[in-house]
């Protein structure tokens, strides 16, 4: 049994997705937010629809979808509509959250080793420009402290 929650929004019986088009994409990948909504057709019971579906995956809750709209299509047209395209499932979109959360992970340990100005003890910043790299007060024009980046 599937656990992509589209099949739930459409009625457990669908037997496949067809994604035709993607739109409104909303990120948020500090926080692994993402809402879109779907284009599809899928087939049931012998029968073919189009249909709009909204989604949204949070990393800590999860992918949720909910129906928007559905309209009884021709096989032919099912058919016309899906050539060319794969159905999406639920392994690629688990394996984008985790790609998402492990250079999360990777962001905030590059947080924790930003060293603390010299002169008033705040976090530092990389700066660069016309110069090699280097360690800028995050304070910066109050405090002009800087550090050697190694
Ligand atoms: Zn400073």
């Amino acid at each position: 049994m599937s656990e992509d929650k589209r099949f739930e929004a459409l009625g457990s019986d669908a037997d496949t997705i067809v994604v035709i088009a993607t739109s409104e994409s909303m990120e948020s990948p500090s926080n692994h937010y993402e809402s879109w909504s779907e284009d599809i057709v899928f087939t049931t019971k012998g029968k073919s629809f189009r249909a709009t579906i909204n989604c949204s995956l949070h990393v800590y809750s999860g992918f949720e979808a909910s129906l928007d709209a559905k309209k009884e299509i021709t096989t032919a047209e099912y058919r016309r509509l899906a050539a060319g395209h794969e159905p999406e499932d639920v392994p690629a979109i688990r394996k984008r959250v985790k790609e998402r959360a492990s250079a999360d992970a990777a962001a905030s340990a590059a947080e924790a080793v930003r060293p603390n100005c010299p002169k008033c003890s705040k976090k530092m910043k990389v700066r660069t420009g016309n110069f090699p790299a280097f360690w800028g007060c995050s304070n910066y024009p109050k405090c002009d402290g800087t550090r050697e980046k190694r």
